[in-house]
């Protein structure tokens, strides 16, 4: 389920002014820099909160996707896909209905059926659980999706990727024996850290959100502090320092908050990874236990690489729109120096493309200073240039966003170190 389920009043400070530009254009503003380089658009025909991604923007989010997809593999998960609305009877059942109604569209009628967009994809991946008889011998059951879900939020705190009406949520759910609980927090802490790794993000601190004072919340005491208590071992286990934030947890569980930090210094959730014992009883899951009885499994939510509109806010901002290769929506443009080297620069191009690297050939109806300068204020990776000297030696002059500027590179060793940069899914320009 997504990172903040707490009521709109309830979210970070850092989004309270979303909707109006930042005084002074801060430098690194997502939503300035997702306007300048095309990224994404917001249209008034579609409404706030409701953003396009422009091919650039979905250039990165597929990258990401793929990033969640290797991760969710790699962590023993299994895809399922799901559907984005269901019967409002569904989430009478989960308890979203009761609790968390005011953030959800409001029901379409279609005959006699009530339909709701959905608010998270746990009540569904509940049901496909259900779908099989469970032994604890098929236990854990990990069930991942990056699937959409959505927010009524009014259209005054809607503002760039960072409060949107739908978000695409990278989402797993963990059905275990409760004995398997503490192993299976480790892992999606460590597939966070991992993934945090990659993309150069800081953890600003971990942050153990419990239950609150109120009715806001499903299920007995004894369920919450059990719950709870897990949660802070499992930290204490890993060694992680961790802040107590009572009343920040969802309403049917206590979660353990990845914090991070903006360049500003602003703090917002990114991954989390909640601790349920609501749904499975709600949804009367079960699996057949070595003495042959039925028991409870438990329910981890795992969020790990967040919502790819919250992420991609925080990645613009963190790299100042400067990505590195493997997110770069164009890795090289390749730049004829003037009209006859046009044919050898197109050549380069498709030599790149057919390596599966993202390359453009931008030709010569402008001088190549301005085409230089063009494609560093769109934070190209690569540049390779080629007037006659290259075409006759089948090399590029290549000019790097770093301010390295290397003569002389072979189109071979130009296509093959560009493609390990962005294989390794490297932090760096390479070329050492
Ligand atoms: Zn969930």
């Amino acid at each position: 389920m997504y990172a903040n389920h707490a009521p709109a009043g309830q979210e970070p400070a850092s989004h309270a002014h979303a909707d109006q530009e930042p005084a002074g254009h801060a430098p690194a503003d997502h939503r300035r820099l997702g306007r300048d380089l095309q990224l994404f658009a917001t249209e008034p025909l579609v409404g706030a909160g409701l953003p396009l991604w422009l091919p650039d923007g979905a250039v990165i989010r597929a990258e990401l996707e793929r990033l969640a997809a290797e991760e969710a593999i790699r962590g023993g998960c299994q895809r399922v896909y799901t559907p984005v609305l269901a019967k409002r009877a569904l989430f009478e059942r989960s308890g979203h209905w009761a609790k968390f109604a005011d953030d959800m569209f409001p029901p379409m009628r279609v005959g006699e059926e009530e339909f709701v967009l959905r608010p998270a994809n746990c009540p569904h991946h509940a049901l496909v659980y259900a779908c099989e008889q469970r032994s604890y011998r098929d236990l854990p059951v990990r069930l991942a999706e990056l699937g959409a879900m959505f927010r009524s939020e009014l259209s005054g705190v809607l503002g760039g990727l960072s409060r949107v009406r739908q978000i695409n949520l990278d989402d797993t759910h963990v059905f275990c024996a409760p004995g398997q609980m503490p192993d299976e927090i480790a892992r999606a802490v460590a597939s966070v850290q991992r993934c945090y790794r990659l993309l150069g993000i800081d953890v600003a601190r971990y942050r153990l959100s419990r239950r609150g004072s109120g009715d806001g919340y499903l299920g007995g005491d004894e369920l919450w502090s059990a719950a709870e208590g897990h949660l802070a071992a499992v930290l204490r286990d890993l060694g992680l320092d961790y802040e107590d934030a009572p009343g920040e947890a969802a309403f049917y569980g206590p979660k353990i908050d990845i914090q991070v930090a903006d360049p500003a210094g602003r703090e917002e959730t990114l991954s989390t990874v909640q601790l349920d014992f609501n749904q499975p009883e709600r949804f009367d899951l079960c699996y057949i236990g070595p003495d042959g009885g039925r028991h409870r499994p438990v329910m981890i939510h795992r969020g790990v690489l967040s919502a790819m509109e919250r992420l991609v806010a925080h990645l613009i901002e963190q790299y100042g729109a400067a990505f590195p290769p493997w997110l770069a929506p164009v890795q090289v443009v390749v730049l004829p120096v003037a009209e006859p080297h046009t044919g050898p620069a197109r050549a380069v191009t498709d030599r790149l493309r057919a390596a599966g690297l993202r390359a453009k050939c931008d030709p010569a109806d402008a001088t190549l200073g301005a085409r230089i300068r063009q494609a560093r204020e769109r934070r190209i990776p690569y540049v390779a240039v080629i007037g006659d000297r290259e075409d006759a030696g089948g090399l590029v002059a290549l000019r790097l966003r770093d301010g390295r500027r290397l003569d002389g590179i072979g189109v071979d060793r130009l296509v093959s170190e560009v493609s390990r940069q962005v294989a390794d899914r490297g932090a760096d320009l390479g070329f050492r």
